[in-house]
């Protein structure tokens, strides 16, 4: 019998750091129980700003806090880092790899999504996600290493060593693009002045035919002139077939060199939700109920990007950070009020849509208010700027992102441009590291004096 058990005090196991586990464990935090929360990682991740970290602007640290430092005047939440296996649902047990299983009262599934390749032949091999934060600096190490290259050799600019194909018209793709060829135009430039950097092209791919599908025409329309404006060539209605370390070919034929393909295209659920043997959807998303319980279990819930939640009205919600945080918030108060002995709110979960906004690049973004306010231009960009500085987590990393970016603002440096390889080994074991053959010819690899490119290894 666990200590817990042994003292009656009721247990909460959370499992997931995110936007969701994060304002789960913030409502359960100071009431009888004892929450803890299970991570993989020992930080907590804003991934919308993932991009910036990927293009220089901003650093690890910038956008990643440790989960303990959150918790650290809160009493009666604990932290393990562990990735979780599983669930057994009769023995209400987390079951953790290489651990013991963690006995709960109370679980609260927050696991997230991982990144779907659709099975687009070589995208999972050599497409670089945005998902975590090893994905990031390997991206950022890979954009760098490619103009080093470049400059040793500048025959392999024609190769396509600077052209980067971005693929996925949505938020995060339009947001990469847009810091990419900022990146490129404004800051390699000097760094490489004998690098004829105005050859370098950075493409958007988008399948359907227009970019930010959920925004309004006269939005999306914006985002197409401006990134045009700043160089992004904007290839809308063009699905890709597949990519090989050296190309990318498109569906109608186009082969397009490169050695760099963003993949900003989709997500799945974690693999979490797969191994819970409960309903899911075609995308995988667990089935709750209305209260986002697990059906045939009321002491389970399930918020965040792994649930299947939905409007009122019917239809699944979007997996965005507001549905994440204000449905962990609910189900964290469904349980509180179960704790401390009162009746659970019979109310559904519903969710207050804030609006939404994408940015595109220095003073420009576009941001729709709920019931039809829409801005562009400098004033959206201002309004991104000061929404993401109020949800980044902790202090320290707001000023830091305030201060990169107001340094940025200034003078268009990117003071993180470095080329630094996350050791492959921190990483979980689920994503193995696969090579990759060479993508310059062996000769010319063999002659370079820049090392091997160590992103070329990446998850897979
Ligand atoms: C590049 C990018 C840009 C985005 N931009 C925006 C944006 O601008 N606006 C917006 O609203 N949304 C954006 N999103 C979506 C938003 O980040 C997600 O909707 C949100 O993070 C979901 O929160 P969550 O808590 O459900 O999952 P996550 O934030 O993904 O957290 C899941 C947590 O679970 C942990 N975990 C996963 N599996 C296990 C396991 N087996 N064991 C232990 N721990 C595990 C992970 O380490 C992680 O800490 C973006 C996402 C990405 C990837």
């Amino acid at each position: 019998m666990t200590v817990e058990k042994a003292t009656g005090q009721p247990r909460v196991v959370i499992v997931g750091a995110g936007f969701a586990g994060l304002a789960a464990a913030k409502v359960l935090a100071k009431t009888p129980a004892r929450v803890t929360i299970v991570d993989q990682h020992n930080y907590h991740l804003f991934q919308p700003l993932l991009y910036q970290l990927a293009t220089g602007m901003l650093e690890p640290a910038d956008i990643a806090s440790p989960i303990r430092g959150i918790f650290h005047s809160r009493s009666g939440v604990y932290v393990q880092l562990g990735e979780v296996t599983g669930v057994d649902f009769d023995a209400r047990q987390v079951l953790i790899e290489g651990d013991e299983p963690l006995a709960y009262d109370y679980l609260i599934l927050a696991a997230g999504a991982s990144v779907a390749t659709f099975g687009i032949p070589g995208v999972e091999e050599y497409g670089f996600p945005l998902k975590s934060l090893a994905h990031s600096v390997r991206l950022r190490s890979h954009l760098l290493r490619q103009f080093e290259l470049a400059e040793i050799d500048p025959s392999l600019v024609d190769e396509g060593a600077l052209t980067v194909v971005v693929v996925g018209g949505g938020p995060t793709g339009v947001e990469m693009a847009g810091s990419t060829v900022e990146l490129f135009h404004h800051v390699l430039k000097h760094d490489f002045p004998e690098l004829e950097v105005g050859r370098s092209r950075v493409i958007l791919l988008e399948a359907t035919d227009h970019l930010l599908p959920p925004f309004h025409p006269e939005s999306r329309q914006h985002a197409v002139e401006t990134l045009q404006k700043r160089g992004v060539e904007v290839m809308t209605g063009q699905a890709m077939d597949r990519v090989t370390p050296n190309e990318v070919t498109l569906k109608d034929g186009t082969v397009i060199k490169t050695r760099t393909l963003v993949w900003a295209a989709g997500v799945r659920v974690c693999p979490l939700a797969d191994a819970l043997g409960v309903e899911q959807t075609r995308g995988g998303r667990v089935v709750v109920n209305d209260d986002l319980s697990l059906p045939g279990h009321p002491e389970v819930y399930v918020v965040g990007d792994m649930a299947a939640s939905t409007q009122e009205q019917g239809g699944l919600l979007p997996q965005v950070a507001q549905v994440a945080i204000q449905g962990a918030r609910y189900a964290g108060k469904q349980v509180k009020a179960r704790i401390e002995g009162r009746t659970p709110d019979p109310k559904r979960f519903t969710y207050k849509d804030k609006g939404i906004m994408a940015t595109i690049g220095r003073h420009a973004a576009v941001t729709e208010l709920p019931n039809g306010p829409r801005f562009k231009g400098a004033l959206a960009w201002f309004m991104w700027l000061a929404l993401h500085l109020v949800y980044i987590v902790g202090y320290r990393s707001r000023l830091a992102a305030l201060l990169n970016w107001a340094w940025n603002y200034i003078t268009y440096d990117r003071h993180a441009r470095l080329i630094f390889d996350p050791v492959e080994a921190s990483e979980p074991a689920k994503e193995p590291v696969r090579e990759l053959p060479p993508a310059a010819p062996v000769a010319r690899a063999e002659a370079d004096p820049v090392p091997a490119p160590q992103e070329r290894r990446r998850p897979g």
